[in-house]
């Protein structure tokens, strides 16, 4: 059986929003045995919506649609149905007092605006949307079945889950198993990762791996799919050994959990804490690490010593170490790595200092330059860096190889 798939937006056409819901649509589906005969997008224009919804590819059971059914006046894919399949747009009971349930919960009033999303074609079946106040819904027309979803990718993502492959799983009589793991991969780039895999993976209809880059990392996903759940699980295994023999040492996650998680988690393990000094990340580190609930326990003090000045007075780095050498440099890392640890009084120190451009670079020193200092109780280290990218990359890229030089350090002591 097969599936197409049908977003609509302007701003998919363009340039400026990259259509996700379609990819992660199709790897869903995909997964459930069925096939994609088409993607398409079209642009807000009712008349196109329609005409897309009118010349789905002969022999496709589902059209799965996104996009436009937002509460505002560029938001047309709901009157578009309607008229499409022939239908009067009628003000739906459900999906009205599931907004109105929304912005109760909220302790909010529904503004009227809202209102427009409860207006449907007649006779739909309801998708309820676990994330946003946008029902989806279903048009049964000709022996197909027409599935609209709101563009936002976390709500179509979300009802793509929870309602619409459980439901596709049920009426195609689907009834193996899919199983997955990801592997989170830092420091190789895909190239180097296939290459070093060199074909060792077998895959097949019952087993896949995918790369997916996620920049700064690559995550590895091997699925697997069978009847039986113990194979499937096997199979899965020796695919993951093989990948741990091949790029073990640039793995730190085989539960695709984030590095500040995974960071976390050892920090814990040790009894150990972390003080951070950044710069030019700017507070990225602290923030990553406090995204993980209970991270008091390990974390005390994240300061950003954006100025020299700062670098000065609050971390007692002396002056003359930053006239020497610069405050982009080897020993200015190491100081702060030791100082925020000695300040705080905490098992390790962590710090950033670098060039995040686009401005500020030198032949000397290049826009991406950045040293990443690690301080124990016995010890400072501390690498450079030429990073590649804009401003947020080098940002990122940066915390990426502070937590990671962190994880080593850990695993060292
Ligand atoms: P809409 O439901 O059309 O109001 O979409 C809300 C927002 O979701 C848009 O402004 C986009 O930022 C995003 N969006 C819509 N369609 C897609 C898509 N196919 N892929 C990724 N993002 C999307
Ligand atoms: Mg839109």
């Amino acid at each position: 059986m097969s599936v197409e798939i049908i977003t609509i937006g302007n701003e998919l056409l363009s340039g400026t929003t990259v259509d996700t819901n379609a990819t992660y649509i199709a790897a869903s589906v995909i997964e459930i045995g069925l096939s994609v005969s088409r993607m398409s997008s079209v642009g807000d224009a009712p008349e196109d919506i329609i005409n897309a919804l009118k010349s789905v590819l002969p022999g496709t059971k589902y059209i799965i649609v996104t996009g436009g059914l937002g509460p505002t006046d560029d938001d047309r894919t709901a009157d578009a149905a309607a008229r499409a399949f022939g239908r009067t747009v009628e003000l739906n009971q459900e999906a009205l007092a599931a907004i109105e349930k929304r912005f109760a919960g909220y302790g909010a009033k529904m503004p009227f605006s809202n209102q427009r999303q409860a207006m449907l074609p007649a006779r739909v079946e309801i998708i309820p949307n676990p994330r946003g106040t946008a029902s989806g819904f279903i048009i049964e027309a000709a022996g197909r079945e027409f599935i609209f979803m709101p563009g936002v990718p976390a709500e179509a993502e979300a009802m793509t889950e929870s309602f619409i492959i459980p439901r596709l799983k049920e009426q195609s009589g689907f009834k193996q198993v899919i199983l997955s793991k990801s592997l989170r991969v830092f420091g190789l780039w895909e190239s180097a990762i296939q290459e070093r895999l060199d074909g060792q993976i077998q895959e097949g209809p019952g087993l896949s791996l995918a790369y997916l880059p996620h920049f700064p990392e690559v995550r590895l996903k091997i699925t697997g799919m069978g009847a039986d759940p113990e194979k499937v699980r096997q199979e899965i295994a020796r695919a993951a050994a093989v990948i741990q023999e091949k790029v073990g040492e640039y793995i730190y996650s085989v539960n695709d959990e984030p590095f500040e998680l995974v960071v976390g988690q050892l920090l814990k393990e040790k009894k150990a804490t972390i003080a951070i000094a950044e710069s030019c990340t700017g507070g990225l580190i602290s923030h990553r690490l406090t995204n993980i609930a209970g991270s008091s326990d390990y974390l005390q003090m994240g300061v950003v010593v954006y100025s020299n000045r700062a670098k000065v007075e609050l971390l007692n780095i002396p002056q003359s170490v930053l006239d020497e050498h610069g405050a982009v440099s080897e020993p200015c890392a190491r100081l702060m790595a030791k100082k925020v640890r000695e300040l705080a009084g905490s098992t390790y120190g962590l710090a950033v200092t670098g060039i995040a451009g686009p401005t500020g670079g030198s032949t000397e020193k290049p826009v991406g330059t950045v040293f990443i200092g690690v301080a124990s109780v016995e010890a400072e280290s501390v690498t450079q860096h030429r990073f590649f990218g804009g401003r947020e990359q080098i940002k990122l890229m940066s915390s990426h190889m502070a937590l990671n030089n962190l994880r080593k350090c850990i695993l060292q002591q």
